[in-house]
């Protein structure tokens, strides 16, 4: 039974006015690219012991009624699939090509044992070519027997999936295209240096954004800063903002003692309702 299932059994018959289009989004990672603490433990000391200081790389589950989605799979995805049960995918999406968002794709192949089927997956073209590249044993026209079976489609427009509405949220990261997604009213950004008007038309409306916010200071060449993303939470007027993609510095307790009410720090496995 899907969890939007359960909710609605619990709300009586007084109430009839289930959104139906409400998701449930679970982060599994939350860090930045070399995940926090490092490897080797090093800058363990920078920030307290909260376990909200833990980052796994970025990655999200999104569940609706009818459906399991994954936004990117870095390298702890086979462990954050395990500590979040995720148990079915019907869909990837991918945000862009680099590795700590994309190097746990192998490791969908377990869900392909299981499913019996290629696992679509959406993504922008420049990191649909990455991937072909990097992974191109998956793309032979004969495969190894039991290598992970993907169906890559590139998405540059809004499309329905099942019970979802996808709309990709094009950016840009330094030299590299990034696309986040609105999923119903569910907006999510990563890995993001800037927004384009276009994109930030798409993004109006939503009632959750999630966005990248690298460090509180300095500035960073190809990510935002955590003032910089509050500059966009508030100029596109959206009621709740989750940052993510936080580096070794950023102190979950202090930062959100910093941070106005609409704007919170993620920290890993933490769930999050949009109605
Ligand atoms: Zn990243
Ligand atoms: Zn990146």
């Amino acid at each position: 039974m899907s969890w939007i299932q359960n909710h609605k059994d619990c709300e009586g018959e007084h109430n009839n006015m289930t959104n139906t289009n409400a998701i449930r989004c679970t982060f599994l990672g939350t860090g930045t690219s070399m995940g926090v603490p490092v490897a080797g433990g090093f800058g363990r000391n920078w920030v307290s012991k909260d376990p909200r200081n833990e980052r796994w790389r970025c990655s999200a589950w999104i569940q609706s009624e009818d459906t399991s989605v994954i936004i990117d799979a870095g390298p702890e995805f086979r462990l954050q699939t395990i500590r979040a049960g995720v148990e079915w995918i019907d869909l990837v999406l991918i945000t862009h090509e680099h590795m700590d968002h994309i190097a746990g794709l192998d490791d969908l192949r377990a869900y392909n044992y299981k499913q019996e089927f290629p696992i679509p997956l959406f993504t922008n073209e420049e990191s649909a070519t990455a991937i072909r590249q990097r992974f191109d044993y998956m793309f032979e026209p004969i495969k190894y027997p039991g290598s992970t079976s993907l169906d890559i489609e590139i998405i540059d427009k809004s499309r329905t999936f099942r019970d979802l509405t996808i709309t990709p949220l094009p950016c840009t990261h330094g030299n590299v295209d990034v696309q986040g997604y609105r999923i119903n009213q569910l907006s999510y950004l990563t890995d993001v240096k800037s927004i384009p008007e276009s994109t930030k038309e798409r993004i109006r409306g939503s009632s959750v954004m999630v966005l990248s916010g690298l460090r509180w200071s300095p500035s960073h060449p190809t990510h935002l800063t955590i003032p910089e993303a509050v500059e966009i939470a508030e100029e596109l007027e959206i009621p709740m903002t989750y940052l993510i993609h936080m580096n070794s510095y950023v102190d979950h307790g202090k930062s959100q003692k910093k941070l106005p009410p609409h704007v919170r720090l993620a920290y890993d496995m933490q769930e999050i309702t949009i109605p």
